[in-house]
């Protein structure tokens, strides 16, 4: 389908037509100070007007009283949350006589993200490399995958950024080239409409469209290049493998070490980390037992821990094992960085520690000995 307009004033058709074909949609909402992916029944609810400023360590969300529905950037949640549960039970085991194990897939309505960025997909498409079995793993994550291919995307181009952005740099946007059903570019009173795939289209077939013009194909294309231009924060990864393992004993480690709180928040916004752990957690009565599945972190210490050891007790070791993964041995491991640039882990720092500053540190004084 040639891309074409869906009207600002009648975005609420998508989100009804979503629906009617049987998706829950989620949509962005300003919730509490921040813009989160919740359950949404009507465009009404989306953050009309609504930005964000955000810098390291520090996000606002501010009210300009404008029309725009996607100006906001995006806050801490990604797309992760959607396909990879922070927590849930893979399985559970009862015990009535005798015991019995029972799976725990997830079952219900497929669902529909609006308002997915592309940093956020890009994200989602590293973790495809961790978890559906190819070039890259060996087993498939069945939980993963089965919410992996229901969910439906409608992507948003991004209009705006914020100073903690760089996924130029990262080559993870701003426009989003893949893995998509619709993506959308807003304009001044319309959405520019794009689809991905053949869902998309069948969609897209009953949303009131309008024919779109040349005037229209420049103003979103000169827009997504602006956001481009605007950032400022970027990583060189040439030899950005080697420039870390060759620095294990640089004092930068020292350094960041005394700011970090090894909080693990830049580990939770990260659309690409996968940590997890899994606990048993029985039932009061001693007859049934679930298999519970959490996102963990390599900044906790149980993380680290083996038959009693602790591997990385001091911070120092967890922020360069969370620093040299994402950065530089991701691109061993599966051809690719860890980091998308979302700058997610910047923002939500709460001491503004800044990852594309920390490796930059690095290559500005390789080879210094602590
Ligand atoms: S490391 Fe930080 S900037 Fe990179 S993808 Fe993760 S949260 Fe985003
Ligand atoms: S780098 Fe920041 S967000 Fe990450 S663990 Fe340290 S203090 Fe927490």
């Amino acid at each position: 389908m040639e891309p074409a307009l869906l009207p600002r004033a009648k975005f609420d058709a998508l989100v009804q037509t979503l629906a009617q074909a049987g998706y829950r949609v989620f949509g962005p909402v300003p919730r509490a100070g921040a813009v989160v992916f919740d359950e949404i029944a009507s465009a009404d609810e989306l953050p009309r007007g609504y930005k964000s400023e955000q810098v390291p360590g520090r996000y606002r969300l501010t009210h300009d009283g404008g029309e725009r529905l996607f100006d906001f950037v995006h806050g801490h949640e990604s797309l992760k949350r959607f396909t990879f549960a922070a927590e849930e039970r893979l399985w559970s085991v009862s015990h009535d006589g005798q015991v019995a194990f029972h799976a725990h897939l997830p079952e219900g309505r497929p669902t529909a993200v609006i308002g997915a960025r592309a940093c956020d997909i890009a994200g989602m498409r590293v973790q495809d490399r961790t978890f559906i079995a190819g070039r890259h793993a060996s087993f498939t994550d069945p939980y993963f995958e089965s919410r992996r291919r229901s969910i439906f995307i409608v992507a948003v181009n991004c209009s705006v950024c914020t100073s903690t952005c760089f996924c130029a740099s990262q080559g993870a946007g701003p426009r989003v080239t893949e893995a998509f059903d619709i993506a959308l570019t807003e304009l001044d009173d319309a959405f520019l409409l794009e689809t991905g795939s053949e869902a998309g289209e069948a969609l897209a077939a009953q949303l009131p469209l309008e024919p779109a013009r040349e005037e229209h194909h420049q103003q979103a294309a000169q827009q997504i290049a602006r956001v481009a231009q605007s950032q400022t924060r970027r990583i060189d990864n040439e030899g950005i493998y080697e420039l870390l393992f060759d620095n294990l004993d640089h004092p930068r480690w020292d350094d960041v070490a005394a700011r970090c709180l090894s909080c693990a928040n830049c580990v939770m916004v990260c659309p690409t980390c996968f940590c997890h752990r899994e606990n048993e957690v029985p039932d009061m009565g001693g007859t049934s037992s679930d298999h519970v599945r959490q996102w963990d972190a390599c900044f906790t210490m149980e993380h680290g821990s083996t038959h009693g050891a602790r591997l990385r007790p001091q911070v120092k070791q967890r922020y360069r094992q969370w620093l040299t993964h994402k950065l530089g041995s991701w691109w061993k491991q599966f051809d690719v960085s860890g980091c998308v640039g979302c700058g997610r882990c910047i923002t939500w720092c709460p001491t503004g520690i800044d990852l594309t500053e920390e490796a930059a540190a690095l290559r500005a004084e390789p080879g210094l000995k602590a």
